[in-house]
């Protein structure tokens, strides 16, 4: 049986708490840790883990990130209230929760519709009105909404999307795994600088699911 809410709010505090002795620093990323219920974004058989440092399978086979590395991702956006971010890989739509509490704006694109569908009922059913979900391939990106001042991408691709880069503003940062499928990936972030110069730093190793290729599995 799943806790009284009263206790996962405990859980969730001690997450927190483990994120910030770990290196999470942003404090805007902890107070939005703290407030979404990541237990809502698991199936149900799994809630009583939902507060475990550890990625859990969701629906069609895909995974909900590790809390660790989502936080860790989201700071190396270095985002501030205003902005406007896109992200690639709704999943379970637990990371693009804490995308809306700390950003101002937040597009989210999955490849699967199942997924998409699920994530957009969810975050509406939670209240996220600064949150909008697509059904799509993300190496396209959202381009109506372009440019963005973050970009974050939940799954390994073996070379940067260019049109990922090319949706970021100047200054805007995007966050992405690269690396062969199922080898250990590098988390990159890549910096805009001018509109025709990007700098790359290293972040760390992480590991994800593939980026799976160009085509949806339906359409809506
Ligand atoms: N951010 C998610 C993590 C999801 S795992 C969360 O917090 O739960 C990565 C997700 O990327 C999976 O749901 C997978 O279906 C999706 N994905 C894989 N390839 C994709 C692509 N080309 N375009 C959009 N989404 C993709």
């Amino acid at each position: 049986m799943c806790p009284a809410p009263a206790d996962r709010e405990a859980e969730r505090a001690r997450l927190v708490d483990y994120m910030a002795r770990r290196g999470i620093h942003d404090d805007a990323v902890l107070a939005a840790m703290q407030l979404v219920p990541r237990e809502l974004f698991v199936p149900p058989e799994l809630a009583e883990f939902a507060y475990r440092d550890t990625a859990l399978p969701i629906e069609a086979g895909q995974t909900i990130s590790q809390p660790y590395v989502v936080a860790l991702m989201i700071q190396a956006l270095e985002l501030r209230t205003a902005d406007r971010v896109l992200e690639i890989g709704t999943g379970s739509g637990y990371a693009a929760a804490v995308l809306g509490r700390v950003a101002g704006e937040v597009y989210t694109v999955e490849r699967l519709a199942e997924l998409a569908g699920m994530a957009r009922e969810r975050l509406a059913e939670l209240g996220y009105d600064n949150i909008e979900v697509r059904h799509g391939d993300g190496h396209a990106g959202w381009p109506e909404h372009a440019p963005y001042d973050g970009i974050v991408v939940a799954a390994a691709a073996g070379e940067v999307p260019e049109q990922l880069r090319l949706q970021l503003a100047v200054g805007g940062r995007l966050v992405i795994p690269v690396g062969a499928a199922f080898a250990p990936h590098e988390l990159l972030r890549i910096r805009r600088t001018r509109p025709d110069e990007f700098r790359v730093e290293k972040l760390g190793e992480v590991r994800f699911v593939p980026l799976l290729p160009g085509h949806t599995d339906t359409t809506d």
